[in-house]
């Protein structure tokens, strides 16, 4: 399997898949070693992965100089990945004991009625290249603290940070028949959908996030999938400051290359601030520079996947077609690499893919609005539901369009956050199941009730 660096096109280097022979050893390998990793402490495994996370400070430049040059994203922002992991990690090391410990639920003198939180066992997690540190993170740190012995298969276009992954969580302590990591693309996925895992948890699209529920549904074993998104943003007229709100609007949008599952994809304006706010929003994106993903001050280079540019571009081409008009960018830059220039769009509307299916690149649709209730219904009009957003100086305002909004998560003047605090899910299209926070701790789990009769 070649590795390209999409910035410059050049391969970095080639590794060997994984066979059906060599997942089913590793698989046979975990199912060994989970017993014993349950067996120990629970506090045993909270320092295990702080250590793993402290490995991760301690290699912080290494680490974002092999995830940029194999994803493309820019340096400063691959730094920021693996400190958010570390920060994720934390959060997640800290809470295990709370949750994943026996609780008693009631205690009378005949009867104590307990649940215990047992481990699923092995579990396999299918795993995305946009955030490979997070995306991880949010599954196997838990899944390991809750006493699974996890398979993890990095994206084809993330296996070398995935290596890497797998070299400092053993250098921590994770035993090697706790944790193994699957090389390849799609046919490798494929032969873990036919192993006998005890659990699925999936971050990447919704085509092959669908396949695999199919899949694994006769299995009876818990499969749990983060999705894509189309997420929107409404700017309410009430704002105080148009021009930070189309600065911090305009990062949510287009932060590494716009390659995030919450990206914000859609932007909706009320019609009496529209003019101002998509002026202020122009002059930022204009202010993005655009170069090699490890050059000072870059913020916007090459997307990871050539394949995408084709869908970013087509989606520009069907707007333009529509009606569209291209405020700034609309084409592939001309230099080598996979990179497309950052787009704003106007005089967009629903008929038009670039307001209902997930661009993943940096593109965005901004709509003009008359009111609250014609932003919801708009926001509402798609097949996802991961996040939503709204600007405005009221609370209550905005509260109460998104308590119509059918997504896991709800912004009120922030957008593209994840708190490790909170349960990260999708509706939808955009997956099923919660990572992260109390719910993701215990998703690696299955809860046994415990009558006990005195
Ligand atoms: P993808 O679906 O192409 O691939 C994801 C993983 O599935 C890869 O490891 C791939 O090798 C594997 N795979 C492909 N075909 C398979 C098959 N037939 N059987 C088993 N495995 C198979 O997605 P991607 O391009 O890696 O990721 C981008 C998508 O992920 C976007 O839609 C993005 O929004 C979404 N995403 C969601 C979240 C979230 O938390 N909701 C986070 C990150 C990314």
């Amino acid at each position: 399997m070649k590795i390209i660096n999409p910035a410059t096109e050049e391969i970095i280097t080639e590794l060997k898949e994984d066979s059906k022979e060599s997942l089913s050893k590793k698989m046979t390998l975990l199912k060994q070693g989970q017993k014993k990793w349950h067996s120990i402490p629970l506090a045993e495994r909270v320092h295990i992965l702080q250590k793993f996370s402290e490995l991760l400070k301690k290699n912080l430049e290494e680490l974002a100089g092999i995830l940029t040059s194999e994803v493309g994203k820019p340096l400063q922002q691959a730094r920021n990945e693996v400190n958010g992991a570390c920060a994720r990690i934390k959060w997640l090391t800290e809470n295990a004991e709370r949750y994943l410990s026996d609780e008693v639920m009631s205690n009378q003198p005949d009867m104590q009625e307990k649940i215990v939180y047992e481990p699923l066992g092995v579990v396999c997690n299918i795993s995305a290249w946009n955030y490979p540190f997070l995306v991880g993170t949010n599954v196997f740190v838990p899944a390991l603290l809750a006493g699974n012995a996890v398979m993890y298969k990095p994206s084809e276009f993330s296996s070398l940070t995935g290596l890497e992954i797998e070299k400092l969580i053993k250098e921590a302590g994770v035993p090697d028949d706790v944790f193994q990591v699957a090389i390849g693309a799609g046919a490798t996925g494929q032969t873990l959908l036919e192993l006998p895992f005890d659990g699925y948890y999936f971050t990447g699209s919704y085509k092959t996030g669908q396949y695999i529920y199919e899949k694994v549904a006769p299995k009876m074993v818990p499969c749990q999938l983060e999705l894509g998104g189309k997420d929107p943003l409404y700017i309410a007229d009430d704002i105080a400051d148009i021009k930070s709100v189309a600065a911090a609007t305009a990062d949510g949008a287009f932060y590494n290359n716009g390659q995030s599952c919450c990206s914000v994809e859609r932007i909706y304006v009320h019609e009496n601030i529209f003019y101002q706010y998509i002026e202020e929003f122009v002059k930022e994106v204009k202010t993005y520079m655009l170069g090699l993903p490890n050059e000072e001050g870059v913020y916007i280079s090459a997307l990871t996947r050539e394949p995408q540019l084709h869908i970013v571009d087509a989606q520009v081409k069907d707007a333009i077609a529509k009606g569209a008009k291209v405020l700034t960018g609309g084409k592939r830059a001309q230099r080598k690499g996979y990179y497309y220039e950052p787009t704003v769009l106007i005089n967009v509307n629903h008929n038009m893919s670039v307001m209902r299916e997930e661009s993943f690149g940096p593109l965005i649709g901004i709509m003009k609005v008359k009111d609250d209730k014609e932003a919801a219904e708009l926001m509402n009009d798609t097949e996802y539901g991961l996040t939503a957003g709204v600007y405005s100086s009221a609370q209550h305002r905005a509260e109460k369009v998104l308590a119509q909004i059918n997504a896991g998560t709800g912004y009120w003047n922030c957008c593209d956050r994840v708190s490790a605090a909170l349960p990260w899910s999708g509706r939808k299209h955009s997956g099923i199941g919660a990572t992260l926070s109390h719910a993701g701790l215990r998703a690696f789990t299955h809860p046994k009730a415990y009558h006990l009769k005195g």
